[in-house]
């Protein structure tokens, strides 16, 4: 079989430790999954998860040990940061129980889910979908991804994130509101998650604006840093 156009190429993440990649199916994001960073959206911290997408060819990958180069989006004037533990499916399903949710990840990585935040606060103002704000090309960086047996027991690491060298996120993923289980019990209720899913669980409190040629170093202790500049 051939195809009538060229085929787009599959999305795909390093992993350390090995030559091979791993290919991205989905990018899945959760809302609002810290409470502090609940509030400074205006809202109170305690509701239900819930998703949104990114197309998996807005990754930004970035290997480790090298600086990333993020472009400026179009038709924002307040391109903000959200650092961002990712999980990794390798294993997929629908109506996976909290309880065996860890049987079904590969590993996990460091993130950004880059938001639009002008036209994300624009479309929620119509009610309409956040998509301009969120799944934008080159929306979504991202390290290697460390396998989860290598990484142990990521549920208590810091998270944080500096611009130019000063801290503008600093916390615990202890902190999600959804811890990773739940998280995945949630989103497995209403997708069939399958391998290749990459799920970005949420940022704490801090996100703020970046501009052309700052610096973002990012980290989530145990999986390695996450650097790109502006570009
Ligand atoms: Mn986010």
């Amino acid at each position: 079989m051939s195809f009538v156009i060229p085929a787009s190429p599959v999305a795909s993440v390093p992993v350390l430790g090995t030559s091979d990649r791993f290919p991205v199916r989905r990018v899945y994001c959760v809302g609002r999954n810290y409470e502090e960073h609940a509030k400074e959206m205006g809202f109170t911290g305690r509701e239900p998860p819930f998703f949104f997408l990114k197309p998996a060819d807005a990754l930004v990958v970035v290997d480790a040990g090298t600086t990333g180069s993020l472009p400026y989006p179009s038709l924002t004037q307040n391109f903000h940061h959200e650092i961002e533990l990712v999980v990794a499916i390798g294993v997929g399903g629908r109506n996976i129980a909290a309880a065996d949710a860890f049987k079904h990840i590969y590993g996990y990585a460091v993130g950004l889910d880059m938001t639009r935040r002008d036209l994300q606060n624009e479309m929620k103002k119509q009610g309409r979908p956040w998509c301009i704000g969120k799944a934008f090309d080159h929306g979504a960086p991202i390290g290697p991804i460390t396998p989860a047996a290598q990484a142990g027991d990521v549920s208590q690491a810091d998270i944080w994130l500096q611009v130019n060298g000063e801290t503008r996120q600093s916390s615990t993923v202890a902190k999600l509101i959804w811890n990773i289980a739940e998280t995945i019990e949630h989103l497995s209720a209403a997708w069939e998650l399958a391998p290749g899913d990459l799920i970005y669980t949420g940022t704490p409190e801090g996100v703020s604006a970046v501009v052309r040629g700052d610096l973002l170093e990012g980290g989530v202790s145990g999986l390695g840093e996450l650097k790109l500049r502006v570009a």
